[in-house]
């Protein structure tokens, strides 16, 4: 069986077309499937949405979170939920189309991940190409992953990968950073990505930059070893200086003048030390996040066993 997981917040007047559209193309490929749709905490109506879903096709599950808990935990709620051999995660705003489906499907033969990639030239916009560029980029560096730039999180995962992924206990998760890791046979596949038609981007600025510094800080301990780095180069320059001073002093009668250049070497190497205990600070923040152990997300409704839905299946 195939299982087709997508998350959704606020997404009421898309996603009634979504499904429809999904169940079309899913029909058309002859599998046994199952779509888990979740809510993640929207206000707008969506889980009723969910539910007229669900009632119309029983293959159709909808689960619902207790709040917003973020694209990337409600994709692994979905994922927990699934029972196919085989996992498809996509959004639920139909830029993830599902056309493509029966293209990774056909490329999943003998392999763990079939990545959707979108052809580089409709990423939405010159700054969110521009910023997904230099992210990538220096993702690619600071890690040892090679994420193609333009795979977000429409592939399709095979049963051991999704498994893998959800022994994963962390809470700051990047996906496709940890399918990358998880490794096995990935290929890709490059499709179109519309723009979206209706709603609006989730991801706003500030949504984009945590997400981007959760990528970096999950896959690269590279900012701890920057303070080395800026440490030993401050010192070199501080020694260098204090050889010209003391030669000055030696070999000349004047002397260096003091009180500014002190000050100075004060406030960029305090702000330094700052910066640094800010950075170690996050590490030690997100081990705190893990250590505690709580749950990755909490479900508040299933219309697979929630009697009050009317379900029972
Ligand atoms: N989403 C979610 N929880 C959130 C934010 C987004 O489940 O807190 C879903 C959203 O409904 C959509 C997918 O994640 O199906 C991608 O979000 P969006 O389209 O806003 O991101 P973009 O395509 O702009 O990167
Ligand atoms: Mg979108």
């Amino acid at each position: 069986m195939l299982s087709v997981v997508a998350p959704a917040y606020n997404e009421r007047e898309i996603l009634s077309t979504f499904v429809e559209q999904t169940v079309a193309v899913l029909e058309s490929t002859g599998e046994a499937w199952e779509i888990v749709l979740v809510d993640d905490g929207s206000d707008d109506g969506t889980w009723d949405v969910i539910l007229t879903a669900a009632r119309a096709d029983d293959r159709v599950r909808g689960v619902r979170l207790s709040r917003n808990f973020g694209h990337q935990l409600a994709l692994t709620a979905g994922m927990s939920l699934a029972r196919g051999d085989g996992v498809i995660t996509m959004d639920s705003d139909l830029q993830h189309p599902p056309e493509v489906i029966p293209e990774l499907l056909a490329a999943s033969g003998g392999n763990d991940v079939v990545y959707a990639v979108r052809s580089p030239q409709d990423a939405a916009g010159r700054w969110k190409r521009f910023s997904a560029h230099v992210f990538y980029a220096l993702l690619n560096r600071l890690s040892s992953l090679e994420l193609p730039e333009g795979a977000a999180d429409y592939r399709w995962m095979s049963r051991r990968v999704v498994d893998v992924l959800l022994e994963m206990p962390e809470r700051h998760r990047f996906l496709r950073g940890l399918v990358r890791w998880a490794g096995y046979d990935q290929v890709f596949v490059e499709y179109h990505r519309p723009v979206r038609q209706v709603g609006e981007s989730k991801y706003s600025l500030r949504r984009m930059v945590l997400f981007a510094w959760d990528a970096v800080v999950s896959f690269s301990s590279f900012p701890l070893r920057l303070a080395s780095v800026i440490g030993a180069l401050v010192s070199l320059l501080g020694w260098l200086y204090l050889i010209y001073t003391l030669a000055i002093r030696v070999f000349s009668n004047r002397v260096v003048p003091g009180w500014t250049s002190v000050t100075a070497a004060v406030l960029v190497l305090g702000g330094a030390q700052l910066v640094f205990l800010g950075i170690l600070g996050q590490y030690v923040g997100r081990m705190y996040d893990d250590v505690k152990r709580r749950p990755l997300f909490l479900i508040a409704e299933d219309t697979s066993n929630d009697a009050s839905t009317g379900f029972d299946r």
